[in-house]
């Protein structure tokens, strides 16, 4: 097998030949047709987690097909297309895991940061965090929604019932959940980096009532907002756009920190709240309603050798939506 191996924190991504492996007790082999290219991985390859771990072989948004099983797994068949996320792992014994949060758990795994992920002609997953996608929708289009969907989607509830919701960085994930915040009949007001008029107008065409930039305030008061990008002076920035009672959720594993601010912009009971991960639950409910939402992915295909071109070109913004890795 070959994979985009990081060496060494802070270096370019170096294409690497492997033994193939096999597959251990309860674990599955995927050869890889398609890995989304997630913020998170630039905070990977940076340095910029908490327990950095190299060698390793980043990604985390993996479509592929089974077509190696270990012993003792049940419900996974050879040549079962399946989408591998972050969440790679989890203790089950842990009170986060026995409480139905495991995206909290105590000895979690994650794909692509502490196990080998996707970006590669195969990945080794534990066979119970692997999920079956089905014939329907295309592997490059899918890939996006394995991580960027899926933390959206765990984001956007926890969002609450806002009508009116902002989102901050109009990047992969916000552009998959304006059109699930639409499809559920909200208004999405979308913020972007200030002078970024190209993905205003693309959040727009994806049914945004309002884009501006990020320092804009919108025409209405916000009940909600989701900060999708890594920039802690958002945080201050969304508390004031949203009403009294509204609510902030951070939905990155990373941020610059936060400025102080004025008491005053969480009074009157707004909350500030993180998304961390997400559980098998997650995923099996977005997934199974992602169909119905009829979410159409913006991608832009690498193949996996210019892994490197991809984050450089996602850390400048040069593209919207979404980048993937074709191997
Ligand atoms: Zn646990
Ligand atoms: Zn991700």
């Amino acid at each position: 097998m070959h994979a985009m191996m990081l060496n060494a924190i802070g270096t370019p991504l170096a294409w690497t030949e492997l033994p193939e492996r096999q597959p251990g007790p309860g674990e599955i082999r995927v050869k890889v047709t398609a890995c989304g290219v997630c913020r998170t991985d630039l905070h990977v390859v940076d340095g910029e987690l908490a327990h950095p771990r190299v060698p390793v072989i980043p990604g985390h948004e993996i479509v592929g097909r089974i077509d190696a099983i270990g012993p003792g797994v049940e419900g996974h068949r050879i040549g079962e297309r399946v989408g591998v996320p972050w969440l790679g792992h989890t203790c089950s014994i842990c009170p986060y895991c026995r409480s139905g949060r495991e995206n909290l758990c105590d000895a979690p795994g994650f794909t692509g940061y502490t196990h080998d992920g996707g970006y590669a002609t195969a990945v080794i997953a534990d066979a119970r965090f692997a999920f079956p996608l089905g014939e329907q929708g295309d592997d490059v289009a899918l890939a996006p929604l394995l991580c960027a969907g899926l933390i959206g989607w765990r984001a956007l509830a926890m969002a609450g019932d806002a009508r009116t919701l902002g989102l901050y960085g109009f990047g992969a994930a916000a552009h998959i959940i304006a059109q699930v915040a639409r499809w559920q009949g909200r208004s999405v007001f979308a913020f972007t980096r200030p002078g970024d008029t190209a993905s205003q107008d693309f959040a727009r065409q994806l049914g945004a009532a309002w884009a501006g930039s990020s320092d804009d305030t919108p025409p209405e008061a916000l009940d909600a907002a989701i900060i999708f990008a890594p920039v802690g002076a958002l945080v201050p920035a969304a508390l004031k756009a949203v009403r009294k009672g509204g609510r902030v959720v951070c939905a990155g594993i990373h941020m610059s920190d936060i400025p102080s601010f004025a008491y005053s912009l969480l009074w009157e009971e707004r909350q500030l709240v993180s998304v961390a991960n997400l559980t098998r639950q997650d995923g099996i409910e977005f997934l199974g309603l992602a169909p119905n939402i009829g979410i159409v992915t913006r991608t832009t295909t690498y193949p996996l050798q210019e892994a490197n071109r991809a984050l450089s070109d996602l850390r400048e913004g040069r593209f919207d939506g979404a980048a993937v890795l074709v191997p």
